[in-house]
Parts: C-alpha cells; structure tokens; sequence
C-alpha cells in the first residue's frame, strides 16, 4: 500500500499533458470564462495608453504650482476642459491649466493633477490652494504594462479578471486548451439506474452521476458509458471502448479482492501498465491506476505481425484510473488523486495539488491510526481563521448521505489515533468553504 504523497506524486509523474499545439481551439472571449490558456498573449497596446488623469481635478505644469500655500496661491488661466473619450487640443503654456476628468488624456505641457478638492474655480480661472506633488495624480502610459511583453502566460485558468485584461486588451478569440475527454463506467451486478425500479438487493449507480458532476465542475467533457456487469468479457469490451474515446478512464467498483473484483486483470490483459493497486488511505484503500501506452509506428507495426495481439493502444496515452466502488471511497479518491491529474492533463502550468489548510476542528476526530484517514465535513471561514465541523452521523464508506453539504476532508496522518476538539487538523477543500 502506497502512502498518499507518494501516489499522488507518482501519478502526477504518469499524466502527460494536452499539448498546447495540438489540443489547442479557439473560443470567444465569453466562452472562455474557466478554460485553460494555450498559448502566451500579449498585446501591442500599453496600459495605460496614454498619460491619464486619477481624479477629477485641473492638469497643471508643476514648476506654476510648486511653491503655492494657502497664503500663497497660484491662480492660473483654464483654456481647455477635457471630458473622458475626448483627446486634448492645446498645448498648456506656463500660467495656463486644463479642466480635466478621470481617465482624461493629460495635455501636451502638463505634467500633475491637481485634485478639485485643492482648488477654487472663479470663470475661466482656477486657484490653487496647495502644491501638489510633482506627477501627482497622473496615470503614466505603460506603467501598468508595458506592449509586446507578455500579458497573459499559457498555462493559466481564465477567471473574471483574466476575462477583463482580454477585452481590454482587444483579445476577441482565444487560445484555449480543449477540454480533457474522460469517460466514466460503473462496474457491478447490483447496479441500476436512478430511474429504473429497484429489486431487493439493487442500488442506484450513483457514482456515475456524482463522477460526471464532478469532472464537469473541474472543466473535463465527461462521457458516461453506464453499468458495466460483473462478467469479463462484457468489462473487457466496455474498458476497450472507453480507452479508445477517451484521455482518462474512470471505473469505479471491481478493483478490490472480491470474487467479481476483475477490472486489473482485464486491464493487464488490454496490455496497459499497472503503477498502483492500493493506496494507504481510508476511505478509498482500493485504487488502480494503470496507463495504456499511445499507439507508434512501432507497435503499429508489431500489432500487424501479430494479429491476434490483444494489446491496446489509443492514439494518446490514456490513465486509467479504477476507483473503489463505495460511494465515499469513489469521490474521495476523486479529489484526493483524480483532480489533481486531470488539472495537470488540462494544461494548467502549476497548482495541480489539493489546496490543504490548517483549520480548528470544531469537534473531536478519531481515526483507526494505520492509514492516512480522511473525515468529511464543513470548512468554515471565519473571522479568527478556519475552522472544521465533521459530517454528524456515521463516517461509513457507504454512507454518502452525510457526504451531501459537506466541503472538505479534515486528514489524519497514519500513527494518529484521535485529534481534540479544539485542536489544529489539516484539511483538504472539495469545494469553496463557507462562511
Ligand atoms: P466493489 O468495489 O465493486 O466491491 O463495490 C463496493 C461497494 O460499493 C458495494 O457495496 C457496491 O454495491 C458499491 N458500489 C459499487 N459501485 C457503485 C456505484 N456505481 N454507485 C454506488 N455504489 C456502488
Ligand atoms: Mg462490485
């Protein structure tokens, strides 16, 4: 059994990135809200454009106005009121000022803005109660960026800021990576769908309802392949498929040592390579993750010779990932090993860990101490920092009902028995923590 760490890192070590060439499309810009850039953007405008006005006020040329005092003002002659949008059309000359308005193009001669509050306006003349700094309130051409230096770095997830510097800079069709194809099949006997009458024995394949919302909610494009049966050659055509159409495979049930536990055994048979078979953790101790190498000239050439190779080979590497069949275990594998794959394959640069952060645990916490142990609950932001309410009821594998409203999973470390109310515990956010 593999420690958490070293199997997250393992399989971030295993997941080959979208290229940025050949998996790249180009969206508009509202569509790109969430979308992972492709490539570098710059832009040949500076920001700002052109000197510009902080405040309402009047632009001056400082060397008038430096030494001005209450006692001592300055009263200079306003030739030009400039509104937002409109370029200046004079040069300011020593004794002259311009009415200007935030955002406001400052005019050729001036070098500060005077702030309104400063000043008193008699007709076309205003004085100036008190010197400014020099450049005071002037927004100068390319301090914020400067043209043809990299604005935006591929590799980034596009939010609502990264949204507002595109329009800014005219960027109206964008670089994006497309999204990461994973298919997902749920595997077992006893599984119907929500909508089909349960007999005594069945329950509901929820996983596949919860593995699609959640991939979506990561920017995956999930295909759900429905319920596979516990029978070989049913699980070995239905894996077959999914490799073929996907990047990433999730199944989830048949990885553990039942009797119908067969999904490593089709895999091996499929020719993909195993790299995890379980993981220290609970819940979600079952795990298999497996790649199926991409088709080449060469094994093209070796499936020829030998016809009756089973060995599958997609036209891009595929990982494979087979999760536990227990509700809990199924999502908190997602979120501990799956999420952070599929943000590495997505094309993100950086970031692709779990955010984990210390919070007080508003109860006590118990774990059996022999494997890295995860207790679902609420994050809450609060004023003197986090804090972590467990999930109330019982902490089952199969209990997914306590799951629903809860945001992250408080971590004990293997040889912990027990953390105190009260105490500091580290926790894994699912979801944003509520207030
Ligand atoms: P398995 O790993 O196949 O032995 O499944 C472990 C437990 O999880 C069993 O009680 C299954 O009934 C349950 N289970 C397996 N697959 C699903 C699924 N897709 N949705 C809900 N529960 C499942
Ligand atoms: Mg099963």
């Amino acid at each position: 059994m593999l420690p958490a760490v070293e199997a997250e890192s393992l399989i971030l070590k295993l997941v080959q990135p979208l290229s940025a060439e050949r998996d790249r499309q180009i969206v508009l810009l509202p569509a790109a809200l969430g979308r992972i850039l492709a490539t570098t953007v710059t832009s040949h405008l500076d920001f700002p454009h052109w000197d510009n006005s902080a405040m309402d006020g009047y632009a001056v040329r400082y060397s008038d106005v430096l030494h001005c005092t209450t006692e001592k003002p300055v009263t200079l002659e306003i030739v030009e009121e400039i509104p937002a949008g409109q370029p200046p059309q004079k040069v300011i000359q020593p004794g002259q000022a311009a009415r200007i308005l935030t955002g406001s193009m400052l005019p050729v001669g001036t070098d500060s803005v005077v702030m309104q509050e400063q000043t008193q306006r008699q007709g076309d003349r205003v004085t100036v109660l008190r010197a400014p700094e020099p450049e005071s309130f002037v927004r100068h051409r390319a301090s914020f960026y400067q043209a043809n230096s990299p604005l935006l770095a591929a590799g980034i997830k596009l939010n609502g800021p990264e949204i507002a510097v595109l329009a800014a800079a005219q960027c109206t069709e964008i670089p994006v990576y497309r999204r990461p194809k994973v298919a997902i099949l749920s595997t077992g006997d006893e599984l119907v769908e929500p909508d089909q009458a349960l007999e005594p024995g069945q329950i509901v394949d929820s996983n596949q309802y919860a593995l699609a919302a959640l991939l979506s909610l990561a920017g995956a494009e999930p295909t759900r392949l429905g319920i596979v049966p516990d029978r070989p050659s049913a699980l070995k055509a239905a894996i077959a498929q999914a490799v073929t159409q996907a990047d990433m495979v999730l199944s989830s049930g048949g990885v553990s040592v039942g009797d119908y536990d067969y999904v490593d055994r089709i895999l091996q048979e499929l020719g993909a390579e195993l790299h995890i078979r379980a993981v220290a953790v609970k819940p979600g101790k079952p795990l298999t993750v497996a790649t199926f190498g991409a088709q080449t000239a060469a094994n093209m050439q070796e499936q020829l010779e030998t016809a009756s190779s089973p060995t599958l080979y997609p036209a891009r590497q595929v990982l494979y990932f087979g999760l536990p069949g227990n509700p809990v275990s199924a999502l908190v594998s997602f979120w501990r090993f799956v999420e952070p794959a599929l943000r590495k394959l997505s094309g993100l640069s950086s970031h692709w860990r779990p955010v984990i952060t210390a919070a007080r645990s508003q109860r006590e916490l118990k774990s059996g101490g022999l494997r890295e142990t995860y207790l679902w609950g609420q994050l809450r932001a609060e004023p003197t920092g986090f804090s972590f309410l467990p999930a109330g009821g019982s902490y089952s594998s199969g209990n997914l009902i306590n799951l629903a409203q809860s945001n992250a999973l408080a971590i004990i470390p293997i040889g912990k028995t027990q953390i105190m109310a009260g105490e500091t515990v580290q926790v894994m956010v699912t979801h944003r923590p509520l207030t």
